[in-house]
């Protein structure tokens, strides 16, 4: 994996998983996260559990955010989290948008940056309507200012708590 060195930033990601033992999987990507180039892990969220999101009938997701610091640049980034799923065994070319999978990574945040290019959106359009994402971010940064959004604390109130859980 090419390594261009920046300056450091912090880098926001978020974890999903509802195939193949979704804790491990997601302790796993956890792992692999802290083992990247040029790169530091910051904060580590809890885990929690949650009914699927989208038309088709599933098993529960399980999510987690972690905080990075890191000098990769967010392609490169991107380019990481991609190896990571695949080697959860995420099969890329799955048209099922809103299908089961082993892992789901996701770019949320680099620094303040916001990059609206093909193929890469941060910060990351979901974050604003997904309590999986926010009451994670709530509990490990819960002063993060988001480039264009408003705070964690009032983006986690409106979109509430119904059906998710912290496990553990
Ligand atoms: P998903 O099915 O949610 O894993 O979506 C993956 C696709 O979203 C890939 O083609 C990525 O290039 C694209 N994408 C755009 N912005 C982001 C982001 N911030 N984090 C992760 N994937 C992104």
């Amino acid at each position: 994996m090419p390594t261009t060195l920046q300056p450091w930033v912090a880098a926001w990601i978020g974890l999903g998983s509802n195939q193949d033992d979704p804790q491990a999987q997601i302790q796993r990507a956890i792992e692999a996260l802290k083992q990247l180039p040029d790169t530091h892990c910051l904060r580590v969220s809890g885990l929690y559990a949650n009914p699927p999101f989208g038309p088709i009938p599933q098993p529960d997701y399980v999510n987690a955010v972690v905080g990075l610091l890191t000098r990769l640049t967010p392609r490169v980034l991107l380019g990481a989290l991609q190896q990571i799923e695949l080697a959860a065994g995420r099969n890329r070319s799955d048209s099922q948008r809103w299908g089961p999978r082993p892992l789901d990574l996701d770019l949320l945040t680099y620094g303040v940056r916001q990059i609206a290019e093909h193929g890469l959106k941060v910060p990351h359009p979901g974050i604003a309507e997904r309590n999986f994402v926010l009451l994670p971010l709530l509990e490990v940064a819960p002063s993060l200012q988001i480039p264009g959004l408003p705070s964690i604390a009032h983006m986690a109130s409106s979109v509430g708590r119904s059906g998710i859980l912290r496990l553990g």
